[in-house]
């Protein structure tokens, strides 16, 4: 199958090339704002901007090629894949690094996942993500670490006077500490999404009402912070990648309240109680554990009564069990009608 993809390189620029595509951002900025001219304006303060380049565009494996701009050395060697089918390349800049994007069109084999596995995941604040294989992912809280360096650099900026170079310097600094912020985010979702799609051959989540949690001033910071929209979208493509089946559960699926051995419900069960204690069958879990097995039996049992197979699906997900059968040979999982 035909799979595009993007592949974001730094570049590695002398002067002479960092002003060549500053000129060529400015270039289009204006013909951006000169169609735009009734509305709002694209700001240089706002960012300087990129610009995609098509034509003669040639990957080697420490440099690019790119019309008028020429050879451009980039920091990852070996990465971009020289011979791939080269369709644009996008050039950005982000608080002082320039960026390269290649979009490739590649021939990709039929994905087939490696393993049997289904998995639940519960994601959450404090700890990013809890598998229900026991795995958990911490939250790096990239925000909140940086929360003092933040606001020392705002009141800085709030002293200096408009329009002079200190007050450019300092902005400069704010706009590093909020691309390190967002670099730390995506690298924890990255790792976290890797590891569920190359491991898995199915992956469950909650459909998380993410907007209304950012509407909720208490949960705002932390919500933006934990990165989870992200971790949907990466998912979704990564799952397509791997042939990994993903299924999102309803979000008023009562996971945390509901005993995943014997479904016995703790109606009581607050957000300040960490432990998962059932007063049926007597077992102690973490909270955040009980939910993701409660996830991965859900989305489980939702394959098992669509399955249009009928034979040997019935109970193949359940319970305690982790494994789905693969039938030898072939990538047809039992239990699942799925189109991979
Ligand atoms: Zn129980």
């Amino acid at each position: 199958m035909h799979v595009v993809r993007g592949y974001k390189a730094e570049l590695d620029l002398n002067n002479e090339q960092r002003t060549a595509c500053l000129k060529h951002a400015g270039v289009t900025r204006f013909a951006y704002n000169w169609g735009l001219a009734r509305s709002t304006f694209k700001k240089k303060s706002k960012g300087i901007g990129s610009f995609r380049l098509t034509g003669s565009i040639h990957v080697f494996p420490d440099a690019v090629q790119l019309p008028r701009l020429g050879r451009l050395r980039i920091y990852e060697h070996g990465f971009i894949p020289t011979n791939a089918k080269i369709l644009s390349a996008t050039v950005s800049e982000q608080a002082g690094r320039w960026f390269v994007s290649i979009q490739v069109e590649e021939e990709q084999e039929k994905p087939a996942p490696t393993t049997t596995m289904a998995v639940g995941v519960d994601l959450g604040i404090k700890t990013l993500a809890t598998c229900s294989d026991g795995m958990s992912f911490e939250n790096p809280r990239a925000l909140k670490h940086a929360q003092k360096r933040l606001k020392r650099l705002e009141r800085q900026k709030s002293r200096r006077k408009k329009g002079s170079k200190n007050r450019a310097k300092t902005c400069r600094k704010l706009a590093k500490q909020h691309a390190r912020i967002a670099n730390i985010r995506k690298d924890a979702a990255h790792k976290l999404t890797s590891y569920l799609c190359k491991n898995h051959a199915m992956i469950a989540i909650e459909d998380l009402h993410v907007a209304g949690m950012l509407k909720n001033h208490c949960l705002a910071q932390a919500v933006s912070d934990s990165n989870f929209g992200e971790i949907r979208r990466q998912l979704e493509y990564k799952s397509n990648w791997h042939g990994v089946h993903l299924t999102v559960i309803d979000r008023f699926s009562p996971s945390s309240q509901t005993c995943s051995c014997c479904k016995w419900k703790d109606e009581g069960l607050t957000l300040s109680d960490r432990v998962f204690v059932c007063l049926d069958c007597g077992y102690v879990a973490d909270r955040d554990y009980n939910a993701a097995k409660n996830i991965r039996n859900v989305a489980v049992s939702s394959i098992d009564t669509q399955n249009a197979c009928g034979q040997k699906s019935a109970g193949l997900f359940n319970g305690a069990s982790e494994t789905v059968l693969v039938e030898a040979g072939t990538n047809q999982r039992y239990g699942l009608s799925i189109n991979v």
